[in-house]
């Protein structure tokens, strides 16, 4: 049960449509009914109905008060203090941080180096809270955790799947061991991944659930893009990932309750959406499917015919998208991208009007004036029409036309093969890209709450691992300074207690690891709210004096 959406009614790609027309789905259902049919799914990470010793309630600050630290005397330590006695931790206890962070300077810069990647996640990576994310339990590993993939992609390009771990230090024992260049995260399996190949039936080891992503990728934009190719990127296109957030974001909260989505940078050109609720997390493959039909507009390869083919009225979402992407497509593509100003690109705009005789009408005006910028030429299109140059112009289709057009150039582009799937493998957050050295981390927790986090999200200016290194480094060197009756590396902790900093406090990615410290207690705390509701209702259909909370 849980989301209920009927089957696409959108024709398969392959086949376009007869009447230039695609049907979105209807509208989801409304919250509360989602809600109500979530309770009778059984949950995976919570079906030994033990009662939980830890009041959940109590590790989270009930006022929302997000930009707390975190809390450092937890059970698991987010990074490794460099005093630490794990045998696989030899390397990182021994090797100076500037000896790594040398060790990949511009020029021979090799990101994926054992001793750097050994260095980035013995100290600055979120064990913790990755751990908490996935466990959805902040101490208790639950099978949420121990059933879940994670696929490693080795320094010699090897490729391990079906790992699993039954706590978090084990997972970080691993890393340590393997090194590593990045690891992916898999679906939640009805029994252990490793022990696959044990059961006697095929059919007893089949995923179970996993979070619904999505994925931005620039080089899907290339045939509008005209700033950058390929792998490069600058701040002008990454509006169509800005873009692309907004307008997916609000969808999934305000069309399908979805509350728990967090964007993460990939590394290089483009952004992951992970969406943590757990509605979402046990959609099966036909619900996902039909999720990412439903956001997918721009249809059809680069080449060719009319991309944009809706209906009118407009569905509700398209209405709301093009409110969001109006102003995106005067600012960020007709002046930035100036998508109209090269013959082919004027070509391609006259190709999606709708009026021959207007039509005509703007080659000439254009053929006249070589280099007349996109903006201009998009003006043009309304004053011509307006002096009455076709008698058989119909205004509505020229304005329906715009509309398509505008979307064709700002709607979002999703590589929807990776939402359709639950067994689909996803980068994870926090690990260093191989090509860039950066860091793939949080964009947003929370879009609704915080839009300037998007807004503002600047991909260049993401720290690279040598970076970060280098920070903790110099940190050690100069001290904080902030303040001289603590000692350097110390914190003030409560009135009367100083705690020693984490590594990765001392750097750049500290306001990343809060902001997804911010969103996992946030998805903890809906997922202490959902076992007691659940909880509750059992022993109200039990008839028991079950009543625990
Ligand atoms: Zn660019």
């Amino acid at each position: 049960m849980g989301l209920k959406m009927p089957h696409s009614e959108s024709p398969p790609s392959s086949s376009p449509p007869q009447d230039n027309d695609v049907s979105l789905p209807d509208a989801p259902p409304l919250k509360a009914e989602q809600e109500a049919d979530s309770q009778s799914t059984t949950t995976n990470g919570q079906t030994d109905g033990t009662k939980s010793n830890v009041n959940l309630d109590n590790l989270f600050d009930v006022d929302s008060s997000d930009e707390d630290a975190l809390n450092s005397s937890a059970a698991l330590p987010t990074s490794s203090p460099p005093q630490s006695s794990s045998s696989n931790n030899n390397l990182s206890s021994s090797l100076p941080l500037q000896a790594a962070a040398a060790a990949a300077l511009p020029g021979t810069a090799k990101y994926t180096d054992p001793q750097i990647m050994t260095q980035f996640y013995s100290r600055l990576f979120p064990f913790r809270t990755l751990f908490q994310w996935l466990n959805h339990h902040p101490v208790k590993p639950s099978p949420s955790f121990s059933n879940r993939e994670f696929a490693f992609t080795l320094s010699n390009d090897a490729y391990l799947r079906y790992q699993s771990y039954p706590t978090a230090d084990l997972l970080r024992k691993d890393i340590l061991r393997l090194v590593p260049s990045r690891f992916e995260i898999g679906p939640v399996y009805t029994a252990n991944p490793r022990d696959r190949k044990t059961l006697r039936k095929s059919t007893a080891f089949r995923p179970l659930a996993k979070e619904v992503v999505f994925d931005i990728d620039l080089t899907d934009y290339d045939d509008i893009r005209t700033c950058c190719d390929k792998a490069n990127i600058c701040h002008k296109c990454w509006n169509f990932v800005t873009m692309s957030i907004k307008v997916v974001d609000a969808a999934l909260r305000e069309d399908f309750g979805f509350e728990h989505i967090m964007w993460v940078y990939s590394g290089r050109r483009g952004a992951h959406a992970w969406i943590s609720d757990k509605v979402a997390r046990e959609m099966d493959d036909e619900k996902r499917k039909a999720l990412a039909g439903y956001l997918e507009v721009v249809k059809g390869g680069a080449q060719g015919g009319k991309r944009v083919n809706v209906k009118r009225p407009l569905h509700p979402h398209l209405s709301r998208s093009l409110e969001v992407l109006k102003p995106y497509f005067q600012s960020a593509i007709l002046d930035d991208q100036n998508p109209f100003e090269s013959e082919k690109g004027a070509e391609r705009l006259l190709s999606l009007l709708p009026d021959p005789a207007l039509v005509a009408a703007l080659r000439k005006k254009w053929d006249a004036a070589p280099n007349r910028p996109s903006a201009r030429k998009w003006a043009d299109i309304d004053a011509l029409a307006a002096t009455g140059v076709s008698k058989t112009l119909d205004t509505k289709k020229l304005q329906e036309a715009k509309q398509d057009i505008l979307l064709e150039y700002t709607y979002p582009r999703l590589d929807v093969e990776v939402s359709k799937k639950r067994i689909h493998l996803l980068k994870s957050p926090f690990v260093v890209h191989p090509g860039t050295g950066r860091v793939c981390v949080p964009i947003t927790g929370n879009a609704a709450l915080n839009p300037r986090e998007v807004e503002s999200f600047d991909p260049l200016s993401v720290p690279t691992v040598t970076e970060l290194l280098a920070q903790v480094d110099a940190y050690k060197s100069e001290g904080n300074g902030a303040d001289v009756d603590i000692m350097d590396g110390f914190v003030a902790d409560g009135p009367s207690r100083v705690r020693k900093l984490l590594d990765w406090e001392k750097t750049d990615l500290k306001e990343y690891v809060e902001r997804f410290d911010v969103f996992v207690k946030r998805v903890l705390r809906s997922e202490a709210r959902g076992k007691r509701e659940r909880d509750e209702e059992d022993g109200v259909v039990n008839g028991a004096d079950g009543m625990e909370f």
